[in-house]
């Protein structure tokens, strides 16, 4: 092993929703952007890092239950499409969710920190402030506890029991080539993960910015605990990445159009970011 390991980097897109608006991803309203009520359609992703040494998965996602029971209780107005599980999402890539050792979750909301049993032989890398806040005062608001589900933080809780969870707090190595950042603004524990690639350092910044448009436009995202540092953690995505075509946002449709699918049987479902994106 060098110090100038690299890795593959797969983004696989489980679950979308196309009825949804501008409003939803931007704080914004009709006066002061005309485009408010229109559709800004969502991917869900997990992502893949991969060499011959190692895979190290970020997120888990979330099951068919746990869509349902969304559904049912917005009254129908989520509706996701489910496009594979994470586990399935794996396996294309060759991965055996069962065998994974180690996954790094970015936060503890229900589109990034479910299906944890499907990963029985993980340690969970999460920053020591997100747990905080998952358990705390906050979470007596439904504005703060509507994007987590309170089962699958109880099933964090048990692995921090069992010894499963490895805490960071701030910046860490997890492993040569890949380091872990909290970046704070979107829940006060949101961590980004940078790796190093054939095309230079690519972050993954998962929800420290929703879209491309969030970070571009440093356009804050409506749910927040602090939109100053959801501000300055834009800024930071761009000192850790190579150049800011090295960011991936974590839920932006474009990310698929982007790059390049990893087969034809996957297409719409894995695409791979060490691969030049296309403008
Ligand atoms: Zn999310």
């Amino acid at each position: 092993m060098t110090d100038d390991t690299t890795y593959e980097v797969y983004a696989i897109q489980y679950a979308y929703r196309s009825e949804r608006k501008r409003h939803e991803t931007f704080i914004t309203n009709a006066w002061t952007d005309p485009l408010h009520g229109t559709a800004q359609p969502i991917s869900y992703y997990i992502w893949a890092i991969v060499n011959a040494e190692r895979a190290i998965v970020v997120d888990t996602g979330f099951d068919a239950a746990e869509a349902a029971r969304r559904r049912t209780q917005s009254g129908e107005l989520w509706r996701p499409e489910m496009r594979c599980t994470p586990v399935e999402g794996l396996a294309m890539l060759g991965i055996d969710a069962a065998k994974v050792t180690d996954v790094i979750i970015s936060h503890l909301h229900f589109d990034h920190a479910g299906t944890l049993s499907d990963f029985p032989a993980a340690r969970f890398h999460l920053q020591e402030q997100e747990m905080q806040f998952a358990t705390g005062p906050c979470m007596a608001h439904s504005y703060f506890n509507g994007a987590y589900t309170v089962d699958q933080v109880l099933d964090m809780v048990r692995h921090v029991y069992s010894g499963r969870v490895g805490f960071v707090s701030g910046d860490a190595e997890i492993a040569p080539g890949i380091t872990v950042h909290c970046i704070g603004g979107h829940t006060p524990g949101v961590q980004c993960v940078r790796v190093r690639t054939r095309r230079g350092w690519l972050v993954l910044a998962s929800d420290a910015s929703h879209m491309y448009d969030n970070f571009e436009e440093m356009a804050p995202y409506p749910i927040v605990a602090d939109v100053r540092t959801m501000l300055t953690g834009f800024d930071r995505l761009g000192a850790l990445a190579e150049s800011r075509s090295h960011i991936i946002p974590g839920h932006d449709p474009l990310v698929m159009a982007r790059y390049p699918a990893l087969n034809a049987a996957c297409e719409d479902m894995v695409v791979r970011l060490d691969a030049d994106p296309r403008e």
